[in-house]
């Protein structure tokens, strides 16, 4: 079993001795985290590496920096800077203090539109500045696939490289000036050598020492530095004797910052950053080429590159059929293609008017017909296709990541840059290196630059530390053969570092050892990387070190579809259930996060609404999936995944499924939640109040025959404070209003309905029935106006209590109570089988409900009659909007008062891909123009946003997007919101500002509905 990460409140590794932690509370003001949890979540990146750091300083100001490091100093301890660590070699992994600089220190100081420049804070995300920078049509270009993660000091000192480097270079071309603090406590602006202020007898011997190891190294710099652009290894030492196909400064001159850009953290931290920036392109176009092989691609793109492109990338023959599975990203990629390509490249050119790109485009068709690949390329005019296209681009790589088991695609040859004259044969060199390997590869990105990304499946566990020594020395000789450079974009970390002396030779080993030791004599920043380096195959570092364990676990979901074996050759599985994982595929499941960082989004999409709220490591899905691997893998001390490490990291998480659907390797945390819960409640017992929420199903019958008594806490004076002292809902929130008008109650009194005949069975949850049955009355109404046969589920007769309603056990899930939870969902697979088997329609309204049928119920042991449930089981919205794709749907709609409508998607709705179905059903009435709100979950979540303890970050989340949107709507704009606690969320969190209501769109179809049957079932 993996060793427990050892307690660290007292330093004394490096000699300093004294109470590090104690010290730092006492100096700072930001988050000092030194618990076992906090440092285990910052002991990994996107790398396969993992280091237990001494602890983690979330620093509030500059000056909380510039304390920690005063202390480190005087204790010895080392120091390591950290943006969104995403980095793919290990650069951010280290036993040192890990200054997390993303949660405070991000800001924009100043936009010079005229210069064209921009000072920002290192934790600043790439994306987030560039929507800043798009008010002044400008943005800065050094486009990384992180964009939405990286920040602008992990891309300094990393020295990344967007996709259209060719055209702008990497950060070493954009980088002016870094204002930097050094481990001594020096603090310097580098920028031109010539400006260089150097008045400060330190700063002085600093920049005479580096002035002269420049000179003295001149020659061997010439000799031994590759003379590619795509070359990031080592230190910049060539800004005294530049040798990149494109200078680092337009006149050749030495600008100092340039040293510290690709230095990874180990010369200083930086505090600021002065950027140039670039004008948006007002005019794109893309051109695709299809190849009939791969080698083809390869051979042509220097021939491409002469047109003068933005971005030449490359999609191989994987990727492309990848794509092709995901139903997104299929008629996307199929619009890209002319026959069965085995490659195809992306060439995109941009210029300030339409035509120049258009007559590249043109030269670009002829060419691939002088090249004899004539009517090989799809032109592409239109930015929208062109975005579409360049999306499934990324998400290659993510989708890949995907891959069950333990044989995993590894980064530590990815970023090998190669003269374009040498592309092809590289490519089908080190293609025949992985078949004598046993593995293969999947190629893809740079092709302008001579950088394909590559990532050969190895199993760390077992033999890939051996398998992945041998490839590197064969790559690495093709690279020494073909005048390349190893580390082409994603630097040196711990993969890398060893091959420093292999690229540059003993000589500038030992110019860059003098480097870091006249920045940092004391070699307290980031040590171990880029020189006096450990070995890539060191397995103690490994994140997954030959003895690492998962612990035995009784699951309580099936987890079994993880728990497999991969042959990377083969490409085949072995069959659920037979991995090995003695937590029967829990294990694995967990193991999926690879760290990348995806999950820290705060643009698009719903993942994860707990980092965007709180922006803490913790609440992010990363920081959960790590909490868990670590527990499960006794890292975190016996019995951890009961402990309160593990409750803490889960606390926040709203279960919205936000992960299931956008984290490129599937990690479902809601899913692991359950999971988590359900052993949490086994050990510690469950509190009367979460005992009150989760069997709220079972007494609903009773408290909807007296309504006027259940609804007494929002009548009585004092009522609401009492339940917050005494069960913990929060004083502040209204709580659902119980109705004796049921929905199922009135069904009943409407006669007996032709069950057999029914083309859809209406499925209505308890929160639809209890408290808003007119959302039902709504939907049958809509249903019976389509020309549908509606009958409405009803437990079946060998039920052991037939006349409670069916429920899909949601509240016994999300307190962890899984065999009560299994059991309403048998009682709704036994009543509902015989309407699956003579092919009705499943409908249901509340997303959080219905869909749980399509999810839940498929992981709780039922069997192939829960599958062939799911098969059947369909949201309202998604019901009509099929059968309105079908041409069967004709609803009379007529317009409404109002002309706008503004839709909030539950997240359940975004996790399957529902949101389209409800924008398209809205789209039926007429002159209703919708607006969806780009917006996360609406941090409600269930009974989350009622819980006291809940209540702030819950209304954090809604202020993310939600609520001011709904502030900011037209009052006669209508509101849509299919979930019910998003109604909630929307009518509490806008009660000051006049309350706003929201409607299910099943309301709105019947507000338009002409002539449709009006009477209640
Ligand atoms: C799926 C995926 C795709 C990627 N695509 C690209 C790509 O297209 N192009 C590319 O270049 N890279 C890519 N990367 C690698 C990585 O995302 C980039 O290098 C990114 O710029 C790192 O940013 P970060 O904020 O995560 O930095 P981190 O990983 O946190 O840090 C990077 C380095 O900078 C140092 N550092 C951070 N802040 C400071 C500071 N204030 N002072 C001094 N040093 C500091 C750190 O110590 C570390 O050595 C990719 C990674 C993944 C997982
Ligand atoms: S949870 Fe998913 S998105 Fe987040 S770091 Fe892990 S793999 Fe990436
Ligand atoms: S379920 Fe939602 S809140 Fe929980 S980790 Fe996933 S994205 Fe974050």
């Amino acid at each position: 079993m993996n060793a427990p990460l050892a307690q660290p409140l007292v330093f004394h590794r490096h000699g300093g001795g004294g109470d590090l932690a104690a010290r730092l509370a006492r100096a700072v003001e930001g988050d000092v985290l030194f618990d076992r949890a906090s440092r285990g979540r910052y002991s990994t990146d996107a790398s396969i590496y993992q280091v237990e750091p001494v602890g983690v300083l979330v620093p509030k100001s500059i000056d909380d920096v510039r304390a920690a490091m005063a202390i480190c100093r005087e204790l010895a301890v080392p120091v390591l800077p950290r943006g969104a660590g995403s980095s793919q070699c290990g650069q951010t992994v280290g036993a040192a203090l890990v200054i997390d600089q993303t949660k405070h220190l991000n800001r924009i100081g100043a936009i010079d539109s005229e210069a064209m420049t921009a000072t920002v804070e290192p934790g600043l995300v790439l994306d987030q500045l560039n929507a800043a920078l798009r008010l002044h049509g400008l943005w800065f270009p050094v486009d990384v696939s992180t964009s939405a993660q990286a920040t602008l000091g992990g891309m300094a000192g990393n020295n990344s490289c967007g996709s259209r480097s060719i055209a702008y270079g990497n950060m070493v071309h954009n980088v002016l000036a870094i204002d930097a603090l050094l481990g001594d406590g020096t603090e310097a602006r580098f920028g031109p050598l010539a400006a260089m202020d150097t008045g400060a007898p330190r700063v002085g011997a600093l920049v005479a020492g580096l002035a002269a190891i420049g000179a003295r190294e001149r020659d061997e710099v010439a000799r031994q530095v590759p003379k590619v652009m795509r070359r990031v290894g080592g230190y910049n030492i060539d800004v005294f004797a530049p040798q990149s196909e494109r200078p680092y400064t337009p006149d050749g001159s030495v600008n100092l910052a340039h040293l510290l850009v690709g230095s990874e953290g180990t010369l200083a931290w930086t505090r600021q950053i002065t950027l140039q920036l670039a004008p948006l392109p007002r005019h794109r176009t893309l051109g695709v080429v299809n190849f009939p092989t791969l080698y083809r691609a390869m051979e042509c793109a220097r021939h491409i590159v002469g047109l003068g492109p933005s971005a030449v990338e490359l999609v191989d023959r994987t990727m492309i059929d990848l794509a092709r599975g995901n139903p997104a990203f299929q008629p996307v990629i199929s619009a890209a293609l002319i026959g069965e390509p085995e490659a195809i490249l992306l060439v995109e050119f941009t210029g300030e008017t339409q035509d120049d790109p258009v007559r590249r485009l043109r030269a670009l068709v002829a060419l691939m017909g002088d090249l004899g690949l004539p009517g090989s390329v799809v032109e592409m005019t239109a930015p929208g296709p062109q975005k579409a296209l360049w999306e499934v681009r990324k998400a290659g790589l993510n989708i890949m990541m995907s891959m069950k088991g333990d044989g995993k695609p590894v980064s530590f040859i990815e970023d090998c840059a190669v003269p374009l004259e040498h592309l092809a044969d590289y490519v089908d060199r080190l293609t025949q290196v992985f078949a004598k390997h046993g593995t293969r590869g999947t190629w893809y990105a740079h092709a302008s630059v001579g950088t394909l990304h590559v990532r050969p499946i190895l199993d760390m566990r077992r033999d890939g530390a051996a398998k992945m020594r041998a490839i590197a020395e064969e790559a690495s000789a093709m690279v020494r053969e073909y005048k390349g450079a190893f580390s082409g974009e994603h630097g040196d970390g711990l993969v890398r570092s060893e091959w420093v002396a292999w690229q540059f030779g003993p000589r500038l080993t030992r110019a860059f050892e003098e480097i870091k030791d006249l920045f940092d004599p004391a070699g307290l920043m980031n040590p171990g990387k880029i020189v006096r380096a450990t070995k890539m195959d060191d397995a103690s570092l490994f994140r997954f070190r030959p003895d690492h364990r998962t612990l035995p676990v009784a699951t309580a979901l099936d987890w079994s579809a993880w728990d497999v074996q991969h042959d990377p050759v083969a490409g085949t599985f072995t069959a659920p259930g037979t991995g090995g994982d003695p937590a029967r595929g829990f294990g694995k499941a967990v193991d999926m996060c690879n760290n990348n960082g995806h999950c820290r989004k705060f643009d698009a999409g719903a993942m994860c609404p707990s980092f965007r709220a709180t922006k803490d490591e913790q609440h992010l899905t990363r920081g959960r999936a790590n909490t868990l691997r670590l527990a499960l893998s006794g890292q975190l001390g016996p019995d951890a995944l009961t402990s309160e490490a593990v409750r803490d990291a889960f606390d926040l998480c709203v279960s919205c499924k936000g992960c299931r659907r956008e984290c490129p390797t599937g990690v479902d945390m809601a899913k692991m939640k359950i999971e988590f819960q359900h052993h949490w409640q086994r050990a510690h017992g469950l509190p009367l109040p979460a005992r009150l929420v989760a069997h709220l199903p079972r007494w609903a019958p009773w408290a909807a025959r007296v309504p006027w008594l259940a609804n007494l806490r929002d009548a009585l004076p004092g009522a609401a404070k009492l339940s917050e002292k005494w069960l913990g809902f929060s004083a502040k929130r209204t709580l659902p209003a119980w109705r004796r008008d049921t929905f199922l109650r009135a069904a009943d009194a409407g006669g007996a309905q032709d069950a057999a005949a029914a083309d859809v069975v209406l499925f209505v949850d308890t929160f639809t029935n209890y408290f808003e049955p007119e959302n039902a009355r709504a939907a049958l109404s809509v249903l019976r106006a389509g020309g549908y046969r509606v009958h409405v589920a009803r437990a079946s007769d060998g039920d052991a209590a037939p006349a409670r309603p069916l429920c899909c056990g949601r509240t016994f899930l999300a307190a962890g109570l899984v065999d009560e939870a299994k059991a309403e969902a048998r009682r709704v697979v036994t009543a509902l089988a015989p309407h699956v088997a003579r092919g009705a329609a499943i409908v249901g309204l509340e997303p959080s409900c219905l869909l749980s049928l399509r999810d839940e119920f498929l992981v709780l042991g039922l069997g192939e009659a829960a599958q062939r449930l799911a098969e059947r089981a369909f949201l309202i919205e998604e019901f009509l909007a099929r059968e309105h794709r079908t041409g069967r749907l004709r609803l009379p709609l007529a317009p409404l008062p109002e002309s706008r409508a503004l839709l909030h998607g539950h997240c359940h709705q975004k996790a399957f891909d529902a949101m389209g179905a409800v924008r398209e059903v809205l789209g039926l009435v007429p002159n209703l123009a919708v607006d969806v709100v780009e917006s996360s979950c609406c941090g409600m979540a269930g009974s989350f946003g009622y819980d006291a303890a809940h209540y702030d970050v819950s209304l954090r989340m809604a202020e993310q997007a939600l609520l001011p949107a709904v502030r900011a709507a037209a009052p006669d704009t209508l509101l849509v919101a299919d979930g019910t606690s998003c109604r909630h969320q929307i009518a509490d969190g806008t009660r000051a500002s006049g309350a706003r209501e929201a409607l299910h769109c099943v309301r709105v179809l019947e507000r338009a509905l002409r002539g449709a049957d009006p009477r209640p079932a």
